[in-house]
């Protein structure tokens, strides 16, 4: 028992992105329970298996073996590092980056952040690249989660804004789930869907999955497509619905533009042509079509399927095509709508936390958003040049143009795709800063430098869940050991940059708090879609907010659009009229599985969290890879065989397991097991770090998304 009063803290699950409130109990000396917070409108008290477990977590002994809890160097690779104080630390990074910056230019520094991290912490590292370093090379994990659905909302609806809301559930009548297995990923969002399903049985739910995963098993209509083929599936629906008059005319006459140029496109993609790509039932499409453009309001959860996908933008735009055409959006239970994989991939995309993006959703290619942003951060300019996405940051390291690498609150050796370009890039780049929370991540041990941080039960700050809503994250405890905010190391690190770069001039970085970093943050969104300056702190204290509530509205906009004006130049929503493209690395002879990852219900990420609670494992132990029966029995293996599972890029070995969810040649494992749990390979004989060395670094043009949902694999029996 802790010493000190018994207390409670209201703060935020930081596993998904439906962003449940929690209540923390606390002793004073160590977090003692978790529960739901009754009034947060995420989740009303309700949480999943791995946000009730969040406290135990964080219990003294597991941050004794978990956590990073000092800042270290390492002063040979390859070897332990050393314990060191934080000015040296503070003052080693500073020296580091100024000299890589001062004899290679700022793009040779690349940082590399976290859907995970506090809306606060982004914006300090965002405007110390690109407002101090001079570099739009900052990036995040989001780029692996959300970065097509952002692309996807630009392209049709003008900006980056998810327009409906959780309560739009209850009043749909129709549910498209495409691409997301809401019952594991996004649990407590799922749970309204269960209720809501069992009030108004009437209404209709179809779920479009390669898998028959335990979300499909509420399906009215489930439609098995074959992966990679989402696009040819919304465009052979629309023809269904153009054919059958259930388009709306009249929506897509006073609010959008460009149906004429789709319309021909989809001319092409005949129920018999769609039924054949997508591998479904003509009839089936026809059902869908039907429920999803009559009904009166349809909304559509989506998520990984859509995005993690070389036709990532092309996924999302098609379907808002659809809720254009049948003019369901904009009206309670109607609408497209983005589940965000992780805590804060919306507060990241919200100041501009992407190699491609400025503050407030402003773009770094137009060159006045630019001004001002450079006007409000004080600066003479940001950088022009665009900066290194994800895949494109690892190559530029892996080939020596980058020299520098910070990465903070993410663990890129384990789940980026094709992990010897990590490797390779961690190796060769010529100082590493790994700032974490947990010494257990695989990409510590390739630091040079490591800045202990702190994580959930200690963290300031505001996260926003997908839709739209700010939440306030609290601190129940001091940071374990000597561990430090990661908005403060930014700061720290950048006042010591400042001193070198530009002396004599008065700090970018005097933030005292979390709410000052805040406050800036809120000036930068006035007049952009996501206006917060009617928001303050104290209103979040008391109550989490949506976007946008500009200055004078007294609560945030539940749902957007429901005037028919889209922030587009001529205020309406833009079809877009993307043809259906294959699979960037199809099936061949030679490897002939169609391999999908996708989440367990009740681990996380890397699991460097999940993974230290038994009881977590307890639905599904160990990694396994899932196969259709008649593949089993084809190639000789019984249920827990050891196969190799092999791509182009490398190969594990792991039990096999039949599941009739599956399709013919197709095959899954879950993302989440690292190297602890799993032994092979890569092609080059390096040891790997997790499911993701057999994924493709493939990535979507427009978002620049690698295709993580799907490699072509061989397997044979170990
Ligand atoms: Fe946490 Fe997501 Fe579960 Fe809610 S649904 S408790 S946010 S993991």
């Amino acid at each position: 028992e802790g010493e000190g009063p018994k207390s409670e803290t209201r703060s935020t699950c930081p596993y998904c992105g439906v962003g449940c409130g929690v209540i923390i109990a606390s002793d004073g000396a160590q977090i003692t329970g978790v529960r739901g917070d009754p009034d947060h409108p995420a989740n009303f008290g309700k949480l999943c298996t791995k946000g009730s477990t969040l406290h135990l977590t964080a219990t003294p002994q597991v941050t004794r073996q978990t956590r990073l809890l000092q800042p270290m160097q390492r002063l040979q690779r390859g070897q332990a590092p050393v314990a060191i104080s934080w000015d040296a630390a503070l003052d080693l990074a500073s020296e580091r980056i100024a000299g890589i910056v001062q004899a290679h230019g700022p793009d040779a520094v690349g940082l590399y952040l976290s859907g995970q991290l506090l809306t606060e912490d982004y914006y300090v590292f965002n405007k110390l690249a690109k407002g101090l370093l001079g570099t739009n090379n900052v990036d995040t994990n989001s780029r692996l989660c959300m970065s097509s659905a952002v692309a996807g909302y630009k392209l049709t609806l003008g900006a980056d804004a998810p327009p409906a809301c959780y309560d739009d559930v209850n009043h749909a009548q129709c549910l498209f789930i495409v691409g997301s297995n809401a019952a594991y990923a996004h649990p407590i969002l799922f749970r309204r869907v269960e209720e809501a399903k069992r009030a108004n049985p009437a209404m209709k739910v179809i779920v479009a999955d390669p898998r028959r995963t335990d979300t499909a098993e509420l399906a009215d209509l489930f439609l098995p497509l074959l992966p990679g083929s989402d696009v040819a599936l919304f465009h052979g629906l629309l023809h269904i619905m153009l054919w059958e008059g259930w388009t709306d005319p009249a929506y897509i006459a006073a609010h959008t533009s460009g149906f004429d140029e789709l319309k021909a496109l989809v001319r092409e993609y005949t129920p018999e042509s769609v039924a054949q790509t997508c591998g479904l039932r003509k009839e089936d499409l026809f059902t869908a079509a039907k429920w999803f453009a009559t009904s009166p309001a349809t909304l559509s959860l989506y998520c990984q399927g859509l995005n993690q996908s070389s036709s990532g933008t092309a996924k999302n735009a098609t379907l808002i095509n659809l809720h254009l055409a049948t003019g369901q959006i904009g009206k309670p239970g109607a609408g497209p709508f983005s589940l965000t994989g992780q805590p804060n991939a919306m507060g990241g995309r919200e100041v501009g936390g992407l190699a491609n993006l400025l503050s407030a959703h402003r773009d770094l290619a137009n060159p006045a958003h630019r001004a001002e942003v450079a006007a409000l951060w004080g600066v003479p300019d940001v950088p022009e040049k665009p900066g290194k996405t994800a895949v494109e940051m690892f190559q530029a390291a892996a080939d020596g143009e980058i020299k520098a690498l910070w990465i903070a609150c993410t663990n890129p050796a384990q789940s980026m795709p094709d992990q010897a370009i990590v490797r390779r890039a961690l190796q060769r780049a010529e100082f590493v800063i790994v700032q974490e929370a947990f010494a257990t991540a695989a990409t510590c041990d390739f630091a040079d430098l490591l800045l202990p941080a702190t994580t959930w039960g200690e963290k300031e700050g505001t996260v926003t869940n997908s839709e739209r809503r700010i939440s306030r994250v609290r601190a129940a405890l001091p940071a374990a050991g000597e561990a430090r905010h990661d908005w403060r190391i930014a700061v720290d690190v950048a006042q010591r940059l400042e001193s070198r770069l530009r002396p004599g001039q008065p700090s970018l970085f005097d933030y005292p708090t979390p709410e000052s970093v805040w406050l800036e943050h809120r000036d930068s969104t006035r007049g952009r879609d996501l206006d917060i300056t009617g928001m303050s702190y104290a209103q979040l204290e008391a109550q989490p907010q949506q976007w946008p509530q500009p200055e004078g509205a007294a609560r945030g906009a539940v749902r957007l659009y429901e005037n028919g004006v889209f922030p587009t130049a001529d205020g309406r929503a833009r079809f877009a009229a993307l043809p259906h493209r294959p699979l960037a690395e199809p099936r061949e002879s030679h490897f002939p599985f169609s391999l999908t990852t996708g989440r367990l219900r009740d681990q996380w990420h890397g699991m460097t969290r999940t993974g230290t609670l038994g009881r977590l494992f307890g639905h599904v132990a160990e990694p396994t890879v899932q196969l259709h029966p008649q593949d089993m029995e084809r190639r000789g293996l019984k249920e827990g065989d050891l196969v190799h599972v092999t791509s182009k890029r490398g190969s594990i070995v792991l039990p096999a397991q039949s599941d009739t969810g599956l399709g013919l040649s197709q095959a899954f494992i879950a993302m989440h097991w690292g190297p602890e749990y799993l032994s092979g390979r890569s092609s080059v004989g390096e040891p790997l770090a997790g499911v993701n060395a057999l994924t493709t670094s493939a990535y979507c043009p427009s978002s620049k998304q690698p295709e993580l949902k799907h490699a072509a694999v061989k397997v044979l029996k170990a």
